[in-house]
């Protein structure tokens, strides 16, 4: 006979609407059996429901229970990567990255090569090369910007890609010096076409899926039961289905979006679409509900702080640079995608970029497909309306929001076009479904860090810095709760299954240490994550393992 559990005691989220006043239901009482929500209400409700041998009873004592959040958008095996590498995030300026770096190398002598995270262009104003890192270490040193939009490298790291023979490739750029050899940055398209394969070879299959692991428990552990992978590819959804295939309690549900990288050649970006569509095929709500391929992805520019993303008018000290893909290769590939059924995620950060991609959409694919603009940090008030008119997924991440990280906003931008930004209560009212992510390993990935900068438009990463990015454009915290689980399972068609506590859904949830207030959210603690009706994340664990130490 099955067990069931009987969660009483608690403030359990239901029935909350997405509207910006809109104000949070409660529920006492929740019975979990066989993976599944089947009754909730109050606590008499849920006891005369039925009568309850094995029945296990847990006292919530009043703290709240959320539906499991769902990453509207991240990358689960670059994280699981990123896990591992040096973190500059604390780093003001070259000196301390270059300290930095030259301490962990002496501390990890048996490193073939120094793998580095979170480099931020604002921490190296004056711009980068190779040779600023040649006399800290001879082995090959790879600095990832946060934004995963370029990578900086030493002469051994250029080396060792064999950067200096080979072209630019489609949508992005080798930086080269006066003589034409390499100096130091890879950008855009050669994240995806060099670096990304440079460093998923560099591992091995169990590597990677080590790393999944890992990305997996941290998600487990900061309250997540499910994630949209924003840049799947042949490694990394290799190494998924065996991990899924040999650990049948995988706890996390994932939909993914197939990256397609850049090309040249129109025939090239629809084998690739014809790839996703073959997997799709194959894994889906029907076979494989909770590892599926669900659509395509596209970059179709960079980030404001590289001078990358597509803008109407030019940078305040740059030109705006082309859009990585060319309007008349996005448009065939979005009507190829739509027209055999695929989901299409469209990055889109500056205003030019993102008008053409909500022309994309419009022109060419199916209303109701739930296609979505990932990003929108620089959208014009007349697409914003276009999200909702056009019933498009507003893929947002607030992280990327927080006013500690775009102090080079005004510098590059003129502050005219710094109002402009991340405009995410205009695509709420103009009725898109908004689903909340982390981006990660670009951003941190708490939940409630992001939805802390989502309701108060402060800064998560450091709770002193004075400054809001337009206050005026903030979400509620119900309308953001829900961006964060029923938004994010909405946007990939997993709204009947996860994304809210009721009757018949999964019993995915999080029991969480907080009060109902915007303004503490950072103080929130995650005590335990269930995925499938099984506790799969415990802070008791954790600080037991803490105390045995
Ligand atoms: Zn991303």
């Amino acid at each position: 006979m099955s067990t069931r559990t009987l969660f009483f005691n608690g403030r359990i989220l239901i029935d909350s609407g997405s509207g910006r006043h809109e104000v949070p239901s409660f529920a006492d009482s929740m019975l979990v059996e066989d993976g599944k929500i089947t009754a909730i209400g109050s606590n008499n409700e849920v006891i005369s429901s039925g009568i309850f041998p094995n029945l296990e009873p847990r006292d919530l004592k009043q703290q709240v229970v959320l539906p499991g959040f769902i990453d509207g958008h991240m990358h689960l095996l670059l994280l699981g990567q990123s896990l591992r590498k040096l973190d500059l995030k604390n780093c003001k300026s070259v000196e301390d990255i270059k300290s930095t770096i030259k301490e962990y190398a002496a501390a990890n002598p048996d490193k073939p090569s120094i793998q580095c995270k979170n480099w931020m262009h604002s921490m190296t104003p004056n711009g980068v090369t190779a040779a600023m890192l040649d006399d800290i270490d001879p082995r090959p040193i790879f600095i990832d910007a946060s934004s995963q939009h370029s990578c900086w490298c030493n002469s051994a790291a250029l080396k060792e890609l064999g950067a200096a023979s080979m072209p630019d490739p489609a949508g992005g750029k080798i930086h080269r010096d006066a003589k034409g050899n390499p100096s130091g940055v890879l950008d855009e398209g050669a994240m995806m076409s060099i670096i990304w394969p440079f460093q998923a070879i560099s591992s091995s299959k169990e590597d990677r899926m080590e790393a999944i692991r890992a990305a997996v428990r941290e998600y487990n552990a900061a309250g997540y039961t499910g994630v949209v992978e924003m840049a799947m590819d042949e490694e990394a959804w290799d190494s998924l289905v065996t991990l899924r295939a040999t650990e049948p309690d995988f706890p996390l549900r994932v939909a993914a979006y197939w990256l397609i990288k850049p090309s040249l050649s129109l025939e090239d970006n629809s084998k690739q679409i014809r790839r996703a569509l073959e997997l799709s095929q194959q894994y889906n709500t029907a076979t494989t509900p909770d590892l599926r391929i669900v659509g395509v992805k596209v970059i179709c520019d960079g980030i404001i702080d590289a001078c990358t993303a597509f803008l109407s008018q030019p940078y305040a000290p740059a030109d705006s640079p082309p859009p990585i893909w060319e309007p008349e290769h996005l448009n065939q590939l979005v009507k190829e995608a739509d027209s055999v059924g695929l989901q299409i995620a469209l990055h889109a950060i500056g205003d030019a970029a993102i008008k053409m991609a909500i022309d994309a959409i419009e022109k060419h694919a199916t209303p109701g497909r739930r296609h979505r603009i990932e990003h929108l940090e620089l959208a014009s008030p007349e697409d914003a309306k276009r999200l909702g008119e056009l019933g498009l997924t507003a893929s947002i991440q607030p992280v990327h929001a927080d006013p500690s990280i775009l102090t080079e906003w005004p510098r590059l931008l003129g502050k005219d076009r710094c109002q402009r930004a991340f405009a995410y209560r205009e695509f709420a009212d103009a009725g898109a479904l908004v689903a909340i992510g982390s981006d990660s390993p670009t951003s941190p990935w708490m939940p409630m860090h992001n939805i802390y900068v989502a309701t108060t438009r402060r800064s998560a990463r450091d709770v002193d810095y004075p400054q809001t990015v337009n206050k005026h454009f903030k979400l509620g915290l119900c309308e953001s709760m829900v961006a964060a689980t029923g938004g994010a399972a909405r946007s990939v068609f997993a709204e009947e299954r996860a994304g809210s506590l009721a009757v018949g859904k999964l019993a995915d949830f999080v029991i969480v240490d907080m009060e109902w207030d915007a303004n503490t959210l950072l103080k929130a603690k995650t005590m335990e994550t269930w995925y499938g009706g099984k506790q799969v994340w415990s802070s008791v664990d954790v600080d037991n393992i803490v105390v045995k130490i």
